[in-house]
């Protein structure tokens, strides 16, 4: 009989889910995509005339709001952004959120905050959105000045979309005109049971999440990292940069399975054992167990061995936070909320955006949810621009994830790699990491997607123009091409 825990990685893997929300899409060539999808939606989204209940003059004095945003992360960010610059929010807003703090580049928690504290980590104010796209830093006040009402820590708790109202844990019932759902995901967690919640075990998916693993990793010498998506490999990278002893779990054969191929996930496996992770590849959790203390002290595994541990951080996915909006209509395959290329949900007046929106992926044709800032940010700005204005041009998105480690003052190096596209098909990698690599999948002769690991802003830039207009490419020359430069001329050339 498996483990609880095993069962939990096994069903995560099986339904192609782990990872930060990349996932397997089996092709014909077995490769895999990095986006949940599903096939083409044969649901009709009902128009929304805007028909806004009336906010009184005194804002927010009364139940009604014109809009309101469910969430406070980084969608809800730029869509508040979006609608002040559209004059449109100043007593007209509401932003309800879960967490006590206003919306902030949520990708710097594994990052620059998580720097050795002797290592200038980033703190609240400096990232708060949308300062990751060189915008404005949305302080606190910045929302009080722009008129936005800002309710923190008091999650909604249910809907009603006949009377058009939420209401809040606390108790607080708002009438909305137009309502956007930006509830992002939840990190995925062992039982109890298997001590997926004893002290020292940490999941990141907010603020206080991460100044939990701090608190811990000033205390630790054994860190446990499970799970080889990004999310894991950004944590190791940050806890050996604490000089603590370090070791990755997962049960894949190698890092970022959903994205890297074989050789080049051997790479990147290279520069982490050089910078002092240790791996263990293949291997199943079993449980987490407790020391005399309570808190953790180790990771048994199902082959019986126990690591050492004081600090177990467990990066193996999230789910898409829809508890409260199932009404608003789910999406059976990819999860989370479907929407349709302009973020309506098939209730007038409803839209979703951000990670727990299921939506047209129009490239590919699917239906897709995708777990990165880049599309949180443009589906807000997408979703408020077409609720505000006339436009009716839909989603057109192009997959694009991105990652960056090691970048702590006196690191041996920085690593900061970028993928455009699709990963399906034959692949193609030039370069040996020093200090260069490039990945191109070509699928029916065609570029699809292209991965590169420290490229120059000019080569970075040509990436999206590759993906999307998928040249014609020859795949022989691409493969002699002598270094990642050349490379990337020959993918140039054959736009
Ligand atoms: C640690 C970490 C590192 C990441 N690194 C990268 C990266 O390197 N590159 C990349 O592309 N992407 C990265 N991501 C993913 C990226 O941050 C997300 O895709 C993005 O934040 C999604 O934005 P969102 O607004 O949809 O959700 P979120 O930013 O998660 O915001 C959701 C908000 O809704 C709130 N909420 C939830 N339920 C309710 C409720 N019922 N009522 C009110 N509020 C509620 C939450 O508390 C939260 O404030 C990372 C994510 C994490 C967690």
């Amino acid at each position: 009989m498996p483990s609880p825990a095993r069962r939990l990685m096994a069903s995560i893997s099986s339904t192609l889910s782990l990872k930060h929300g990349l996932s397997l899409r089996p092709t014909h060539q077995q490769s895999a995509s990095l986006i949940r999808t599903s096939s083409a939606p044969g649901i009709g989204f009902r128009s929304f005339r805007r028909s806004f209940v009336a906010a009184s003059s005194s804002a927010f004095s009364n139940e009604n709001r014109e809009f309101v945003i469910v969430g406070g992360g980084n969608a809800a960010g730029y869509a508040a952004r979006t609608f002040v610059e559209h004059g449109m929010a100043d007593g007209k807003l509401c932003m309800v959120t879960k967490e006590p703090h206003a919306p902030y580049e949520r990708p710097a928690l594994t990052k620059a905050y998580l720097f050795p504290l002797d290592k200038k980590p980033a703190r609240l104010p400096g990232f708060h959105t949308c300062v990751g796209s060189g915008g404005e830093r949305q302080t606190p006040d910045w929302y009080k000045e722009k008129g936005i009402e800002m309710i923190y820590q008091d999650p909604v708790a249910s809907i009603d979309i006949e009377k058009q109202t939420v209401t809040t844990n606390s108790g607080k019932l708002l009438k909305y005109g137009a309502l956007i759902v930006a509830t992002g995901c939840t990190a995925s967690r062992f039982p109890e049971k298997i001590g997926g919640n004893l002290p020292g075990v940490h999941y990141i998916r907010d603020l206080g999440d991460a100044d939990s693993l701090i608190s811990s990793l000033e205390k630790a010498k054994k860190v446990v990292v499970v799970g080889g998506g990004y999310i894991g490999m950004e944590v190791a990278a940050a806890a050996v940069g604490w000089k603590l002893d370090t070791t990755i779990v997962f049960p894949e054969n190698h890092l970022l399975q959903r994205l890297f191929t074989p050789s080049l996930a051997q790479r990147y496996e290279q520069f982490y054992q050089e910078n002092g992770v240790k791996f263990l590849k293949g291997a199943s959790i079993k449980n987490l167990e407790a020391g005399s203390d309570g808190r953790v002290s180790g990771v048994k595994l199902e082959d019986g061995s126990t690591l050492e541990a004081d600090t177990v951080v467990i990066g193996i996915g999230g789910k898409p936070a829809v508890s409260s909006f199932e009404s608003v209509g789910l999406n059976s395959s990819v999860g989370g909320i479907e929407v349709d290329g302009l973020f309506r949900t098939k209730v007038p007046g409803i839209f979703a955006i951000g990670d727990v929106a299921a939506f047209p992926l129009k490239m590919y044709n699917r239906i897709a949810r995708v777990e990165h800032v880049d599309h949180a940010r443009r589906s807000a700005q997408h979703c408020v621009k077409s609720l505000l204005t006339a436009h009716t041009d839909t989603y057109d998105y192009l997959p694009y994830f991105y990652s960056r480690v090691f970048e702590y003052e006196g690191s041996s190096r920085k690593i900061w790699w970028q993928f455009f596209g699709d990963n399906v098909g034959e692949t193609v990698e030039v370069g040996n990491f020093d200090p260069k690599i490039a990945t191109f999948w070509i699928d029916s002769g065609k570029l699809k997607g292209v991965l590169l690991e420290s490229g120059s802003p000019e080569e970075f830039q040509l990436l999206p123009e590759l993906a999307r207009r998928q040249p014609a490419i020859d795949k022989s020359k691409l493969e002699k091409a002598s270094s990642v430069e050349e490379a990337l001329e020959i993918a140039r050339s054959s736009l």
